[in-house]
């Protein structure tokens, strides 16, 4: 039995930063569905050329086609020490399709990322002068954000439920956030 930390929160409140960091500290693999996404739109694949639309307009990818990729993610080897993960779920769907394997991956704690909108679009668009992503303009960051509202933030509810969730203040130092995550590992 795998054990899974989920990091829920709004684009830009610094989820990969710290996935990044503590899932090599903790030798936890690090799955960012946004990254797999795009390594598919750059290797030219069916799913990438699928998704590269809705990427650039900051929608959703179909759930069905996020849930596969990500299952046979969890099943590759360096997962089986447990795993982050970043970017998914992203909504009820995905909630509901990770439930139905928790025979075989707990969900061991829900860190959802707290931060405001105005610092969210100042980090994001700060990013976009050096990322190269093409979803980091201001047009799509308010797309982002609105789905984030309408279809991730009720996800944090459905974990409250479950006495999953831990509230962290995303706004700061990245190292001081680094702490205070790390202390719930
Ligand atoms: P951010 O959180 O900064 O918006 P991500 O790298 O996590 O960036 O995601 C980038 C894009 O990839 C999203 O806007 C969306 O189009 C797509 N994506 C990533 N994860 C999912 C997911 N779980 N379900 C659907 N689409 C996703």
């Amino acid at each position: 039995m795998s054990n899974l930390v989920i990091f829920l929160g709004p684009p830009g409140a610094g989820k990969g930063t710290q996935a990044a960091k503590i899932s090599k500290e903790k030798n936890l693999a690090h799955i960012s569905t946004g990254d797999m996404l795009r390594e598919h739109v750059s290797n030219g694949t069916e799913l990438g050329n699928m998704a590269k639309t809705l990427l650039d307009q900051g929608k959703l990818v179909p759930d069905s086609l996020v849930i596969e990729m990500l299952i046979e993610r969890l099943n590759s080897d360096d997962c089986k020490n447990g795993a982050i993960l970043d970017g998914f779920p992203r909504t009820i769907a995905q909630a509901e399709s990770l439930d139905e394997i928790s025979n075989q991956f707990k969900i061991s704690k829900v860190i959802v990322f707290d931060a405001n909108h105005e610092e969210l679009v100042r980090r994001i668009l700060y990013r976009g002068e050096t990322s190269g992503r093409s979803d980091d303009t201001e047009e799509s960051i308010s797309v982002r954000l609105k789905v984030y509202e309408l279809d991730t933030a009720p996800l944090i509810d459905h974990y409250k439920q479950k006495n999953l969730v831990v509230n962290i203040n995303a706004i700061g130092e990245v190292d001081n956030i680094y702490n205070l995550i790390s202390g719930e590992f």
